[in-house]
């Protein structure tokens, strides 16, 4: 490891002194990596050491670092056209869509916003507009799932089940309701995955039922719970919610913000369910976060409800960047390389080979559960295998900085409220090759 040189210490007091960090307090001394340049799955920090990105910045860039057709994709669109707001339209946008709605069996429409958070956000706002103009206007609530993380907006916040990321900037957006998820290594002992699973899918129902079904507009859920631990749940429940949704009027919408774009191993994660979503939200891999870019795509019938023919029936939101045209040649080059070298695919195999090896770890006293889904990973560290007490958070921090100081990046996740800080994750480039895998095992 290279230490601090004279220039990365004056960049580092530059930083101190004019940034205030994501998730972060104030703290004279600490302060994070400056990263200079990445290439393929890795990135090279100010004083020249290297990291393998195992959590893909925020699990976003899956096509790996230093693409340059994607630079040049961003620079040929700028010089061309800079920008166009999204009342009017621009070949970019167009293309996006229709390869977007390709990709979707063509079911769905498309309307572009800037990150994570937005996407959602317009979700929420067109499922109520939706009910509205469909002859049910008491449907204004939504249920999403304790663990889950939406984004940091306030409606999207609201919908994110981890308290302590929202307490303090209560109250939030009234009207958001949550379950819990299945969380299959902690299921009552005794009980089979299926049956528990069916068992938390009909959390659901009773809630829609306590609260008043006419008053329910949506529940928004990851394909499985990404943030919150690596939560992989049983096909049967993924099914179970959409018949709930289906039978009691109730739109299904998925987050596709980090499971999206071949990171389980399918292009969507909720393709390995048998569910057709009504609301689709993606971001981060759309882009592989080159440029800031979201979408959300609405199944084309609840647009129609949204027709000309209605007074005032038109949705009423509109941001100024959303579907910003170097963004969108940005999002095209970057399905042209996913489907040029089968990064899908990859990520399937990739994640299959990475979870047989450190599947190995299960015999480590401090390991109690090894899962996950495509390039996306979890594992679960416990104090104790019997009682499957979470490992503390100075046993799963020494961890991460064990693996920085050996060159590699993951991360950690759980929900810290609910004791659950104690899941190491991994979500590395879908580019890796096969050297990257051998050093990440
Ligand atoms: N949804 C999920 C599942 C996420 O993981 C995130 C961000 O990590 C978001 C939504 C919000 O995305 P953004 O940070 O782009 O607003």
């Amino acid at each position: 490891m290279t230490l601090e040189s004279k220039e990365t210490q004056s960049l580092v007091e530059k930083d101190r002194q004019n940034i205030w960090h994501h998730i972060s307090a104030y703290n004279e001394k600490s302060h994070p990596m400056i990263v200079s340049s990445g290439e393929g799955a890795w990135v090279i920090d100010h004083n020249g050491n290297k990291y393998l990105d195992g959590m893909s910045g925020l699990w976003a860039v899956n096509v790996g670092y230093g693409r340059e057709e994607l630079a040049q994709a961003a620079y040929d669109q700028m010089k061309k056209l800079a920008y166009v707001p999204m009342t009017q339209s621009h070949e970019p946008a167009i293309e996006l869509a229709a390869k977007l709605n390709e990709m979707l069996d063509e079911d769905y429409i498309i309307f572009y916003s800037n990150s994570g958070s937005d996407a959602n956000e317009v979700a929420f706002k067109i499922a109520r507009q939706y009910h509205q103009q469909n002859g049910e206007p008491s449907r204004y609530k939504f249920i999403s799932r304790y663990r889950a993380y939406h984004g940091s907006s306030m409606g999207a916040l609201s919908a994110t089940g981890q308290a302590l990321r929202k307490y303090k900037y209560e109250p939030l957006a009234p009207g958001f309701l949550h379950v819990a998820p299945p969380d299959n290594y902690r299921r009552p002992k005794g009980q089979s995955i299926e049956e528990y699973n069916i068992q938390r899918a009909q959390e659901f129902e009773e809630k829609i039922i306590w609260e008043q079904k006419e008053t329910i507009a949506g529940i928004i859920m990851e394909p499985l719970i990404t943030g919150g631990g690596i939560l992989i749940p049983h096909p049967v429940y993924l099914e179970k919610v959409q018949e709930i949704c289906r039978r009691h009027g109730v739109l299904l919408i998925i987050d596709e913000v980090i499971c999206g774009f071949g990171r389980t191993g399918k292009t969507f994660g909720h393709r390995h369910f048998n569910i057709k979503p009504d609301i689709i939200t993606m971001a981060k891999g759309l882009t592989s976060a080159y440029l800031p870019l979201s979408v959300t795509a609405i199944r084309k019938d609840i647009y129609e409800k949204f027709n000309t023919a209605v007074e005032n029936s038109h949705l009423r939101h509109i941001n100024t960047f959303g579907g910003n045209p170097a963004a969108c040649a940005v999002a095209l080059k970057n399905i042209e390389i996913m489907e040029k070298e089968n990064l899908v695919e990859r990520s399937a195999e990739l994640g299959e080979r990475l979870l047989k090896e450190l599947s190995s770890l299960s015999k480590h006293p401090y390991v109690g559960d090894v899962r996950g889904l495509g390039f996306l990973l979890g594992i679960e560290l416990v104090e104790n295998k019997e009682t499957k007490e979470p490992a503390s958070i100075e046993r799963v921090a020494k961890i991460i900085g064990d693996c920085k100081a050996n060159g590699l990046i993951i991360g950690k996740n759980g929900d810290t409220v609910a004791g659950f800080n104690n899941i190491l994750t991994l979500c590395p480039p879908l580019s890796c090759t096969d050297e990257d895998l051998e050093f990440m095992i």
